[in-house]
């Protein structure tokens, strides 16, 4: 089964397969831009996305997605969160996991798109892991984060080779900006410890 074309126009619903799919909207994509991308980059999404992109609704296992189906890399991130400020410096569920994290002694853990290092800062000085690693695409943020102590890397997940085997991943509202979800998932399976802990918390759409 082929999920999408070469244009990562989706062909299949990404998730459960169906070809049963619906559109919701469609957007201009030069009129998206503007609220995406700074300065004079607006034209950067029009290549990658084409004139418009479209919300579309799975009819069989009712995820709505965008089509093109393009997830962010280093460029895009560098773009669209090239004023720092853009990351969100608290979420509630940063307090859930350092809470359920707190009895966790000499474990390791990893963050997927770390921002400008707002958990991480707050896991480094409250927690008692071993071992933290990152990977955040934008320019900006990875310098700050390094500046910080962490073992940042400007990577895609599914191509990272981390050092050793990690106890905990965390990453929040990041799964939704992901490709290739089954990909993320056997990557998160195999990078993890035995018995170790992916948590994540994609937003109720
Ligand atoms: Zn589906």
């Amino acid at each position: 089964m082929k999920k999408f074309n070469k244009n990562r126009r989706c062909i299949e619903c990404p998730l459960c397969n169906s070809k049963n799919n619906k559109t919701i909207s469609i957007f201009n994509t030069e009129f998206i831009s503007k609220f995406l991308i700074a300065g004079n980059e607006k034209k950067y999404l029009k290549n990658i996305w084409g004139d418009c992109i479209k919300k579309e609704l799975c009819e069989n296992c009712g995820l709505m997605f965008a089509n093109p189906f393009v997830p962010g890399d280093k460029e895009y991130y560098s773009k669209a969160y090239s004023d720092e400020k853009l990351y969100p410096a608290k979420r509630w569920e940063f307090k859930e996991t350092l809470k359920f994290l707190s009895d966790k002694k000499n474990e390791s853990l990893l963050e997927i798109g770390s921002g400008n290092g707002a958990f991480l800062k707050k896991a480094k000085d409250l927690l008692k892991v071993n071992n933290i690693f990152s990977l955040e695409y934008s320019n900006n943020s990875i310098k700050i984060l390094r500046d910080m102590g962490i073992n940042a890397y400007q990577q895609d997940f599914l191509n990272f080779t981390p050092p050793q085997k990690i106890h905990n991943i965390c990453m929040f509202q990041v799964l939704e900006h992901m490709g290739d979800i089954d990909l993320v998932i056997k990557k998160l399976h195999k990078t993890l410890e035995k018995n170790g802990f992916g948590i994540d918390s994609p937003p109720n759409t």
